[in-house]
C-alpha cells in the first residue's frame, strides 16, 4: 500500500519546543490520528505566515507534508484561537495542565477521537468560565474513562459488594473504592465521605451541563480535587515505570538477537 504524501488534519497544539536556528518541533492531538509530533519550519522568523496559526492550545486545520525524520507542517490556519488561554494567566495555567495530562496519557499515534472532543470541548469551556474547578474534575474523570482508567465508584472491589452509605475508601492500586471491612488500615487508600462519593458518580455520569450547576461545599470540593490528583499522580507514576520496564525488556531481547 502506497503511503499518502500529505494529510488535512484537525490538530489541538499541546506542547512546542524550539528546533535549531528558526523551526519548532510542535506535540500536536488530533481525532483521526492520535498525538502527533511535527516540525514547523521557519516559524520563529519574524515573517513567518503560519506562526499565527500554530500558537499553544490553538485548533489549527493543518496540511502535513511526510517526510523522512519529521512530518512538516507546509499549511495551517486556525479554526479556533481560544486566546484568553493565552492571555490570562490562570487559565494558561489550567491549559497548560489539560495538554499535559492528554500528552501522558497518550501514546504517539493512539487514536482517541473521544479524548479529542473532550480536550476541543473542555478549551473552549475554560476559555470562557470565570470559574474553572469544576470543569477540570470533570475533564479529569473523562479523561480516566478514555484512557481505560475508569474509576470503579459502585461496588467494593475485593468483595462486589453494592457500597452501604457510609464512608467508604479508595484505593490507588486498584483504582476504585472498597468497603469499610476491605479499605481500612489499608496502604495507599484514602477515606470518602458519602456526599463526596455521591458527586464523584455524577461527575462520571452526568453530562457537563448538569455538572456545572453543582454548587458544591468547599470541604467535598477538596477532597474531589486532592482524590482525582492523588490518582491521577499515582497513575502516571506507575505507569512511566511500566513504560520503561517494558523498553528495557524489549531492548534486552533485542540485544540478545541480534
Ligand atoms: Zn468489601
Amino acid at each position: 500500500m502506497s503511503r499518502e504524501r500529505s494529510y488535512h488534519a484537525d490538530a489541538i497544539i499541546l506542547r512546542r519546543a524550539d528546533f535549531g536556528e528558526a523551526d519548532r518541533i510542535l506535540t500536536v492531538f488530533t481525532p483521526e490520528r492520535g498525538k502527533l509530533r511535527l516540525m514547523a519550519k521557519g516559524v520563529r522568523k519574524t515573517t513567518s505566515r503560519k506562526a499565527g496559526h500554530i500558537e499553544l492550545f490553538m485548533l489549527t486545520n493543518m496540511l502535513v507534508a511526510r517526510g523522512q525524520t519529521w512530518d512538516i507542517i507546509s499549511q495551517a490556519e486556525v479554526v479556533q484561537t481560544y486566546r484568553d488561554l493565552r492571555e490570562d494567566l490562570e487559565k494558561t495555567s489550567q491549559a497548560y495542565y489539560l495538554a499535559e495530562l492528554i500528552d501522558s496519557f497518550t501514546e504517539e499515534h493512539d487514536v482517541n477521537a473521544p479524548l479529542f472532543e473532550l480536550l476541543a470541548f473542555t478549551l473552549a469551556h475554560l476559555s470562557h468560565l470565570a470559574d474553572a474547578s469544576l470543569l477540570l474534575r470533570y475533564f479529569e474523570l473523562r479523561l480516566l474513562s478514555l484512557t481505560g482508567f475508569q474509576p470503579q465508584l459502585h461496588f467494593c472491589l475485593v468483595c462486589n459488594q453494592p457500597l452501604a452509605p457510609v464512608e467508604n475508601y479508595f484505593h490507588f492500586g486498584d483504582g476504585g473504592m472498597l468497603c469499610p471491612e476491605h479499605g481500612k488500615n489499608r496502604p495507599n487508600t484514602k477515606i470518602i465521605p458519602l456526599p463526596t462519593l455521591k458527586v464523584l458518580r455524577f461527575l462520571q455520569t452526568q453530562s457537563w451541563e448538569k455538572v456545572a450547576t453543582l454548587q458544591l461545599n468547599s470541604q467535598t470540593y477538596w477532597q474531589i480535587e486532592s482524590l482525582l490528583l492523588g490518582y491521577i499522580t499515582f497513575l502516571l507514576e506507575h505507569r512511566l515505570k511500566s513504560v520503561d520496564f517494558i523498553y528495557r525488556l524489549r531492548k534486552e531481547k533485542n540485544d540478545k538477537s541480534s
